[in-house]
């Protein structure tokens, strides 16, 4: 015959399992990558991919700045080397080297401005990288600790498995499935403890008559209230 402490037994392991398998689920939700490190390494290449578009602009500007110098060289040549005399074509040369100096002077610029914008990205790229780093290290920390967790939890979880099903194999079918629809129904709670007439369940004062039949120790008795097995002392 089942008494009311040995389903208050029972629930404590199936509670300290509910609490156990609770954790456990957690600590899997909380297993692999974070948004918070995926986001801070997308950012991270992303700032890589934009210095690499700025180091290959730059040296493109270096090409082409090096391109119109040499053709202002050559232009120079012809301008001072003494083999065009005819004014005309000096008066064409002249101008050419002009606009040239003129436009190796903008891609100057271009290359000037082009280094300032790579130090701030280079800047802004050390940045995202040593965050990225930081959130590595602690992510790394704490899956650590989840995955030690883990590992102590399965074999709790494991021994109290054991011992409900001890625990409920002496059960009669008919109290247990009590017992579970219970739990079910009280949120893990089906057996409460009588204290000073009261039910510990839902703090209604239990009739003196219950009361006698709880202390008798006497079967299986259900709160009139709230249903739940009681349990004296
Ligand atoms: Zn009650």
């Amino acid at each position: 015959m089942v008494t009311a402490p040995d389903l208050y037994a029972l629930q404590e392991t199936d509670q300290a399992l509910d609490k156990a398998r609770g954790r456990l689920a957690e600590i899997e939700a909380q297993l692999g990558e974070s948004q918070e490190m995926i986001l801070a390494r997308e950012v991270a290449q992303e700032k890589r991919a934009g210095v690499d578009q700025l180091r290959s602009h730059l040296s493109e500007a270096e090409d082409s700045v090096e391109d119109i110098r040499t053709k202002a060289a050559s232009v120079e040549g012809k301008l001072y080397g003494g083999t065009v005399t005819s004014p005309k074509e000096l008066s064409d040369l002249s101008d050419d080297l002009k606009s040239l100096r003129h436009l190796v002077a903008t891609r100057e610029d271009t290359l000037l401005g082009l280094l300032v914008e790579i130090e701030d990205a280079d800047a802004q790229l050390a940045a995202a990288q040593a965050e990225y780093a930081d959130i590595e290290s602690t992510w790394k920390q704490q899956q650590e600790d989840l995955l030690n967790e883990k590992a102590q939890l399965e074999p709790q979880i494991a021994s109290l498995q054991a011992r409900r099903d001890a625990q409920s194999s002496s059960v009669d079918r008919g109290s247990l499935r009590l017992y579970e629809l219970l739990r079910e129904r009280h949120g893990g709670y089906a057996v409460a403890r009588v204290e000073r007439g009261m039910c510990q369940g839902c703090r209604i004062t239990l009739p003196m008559s219950l009361l006698q039949k709880v202390r008798s120790g006497v079967g299986l008795v259900q709160c009139v209230s709230c249903e739940r097995i009681l349990l004296v002392g």
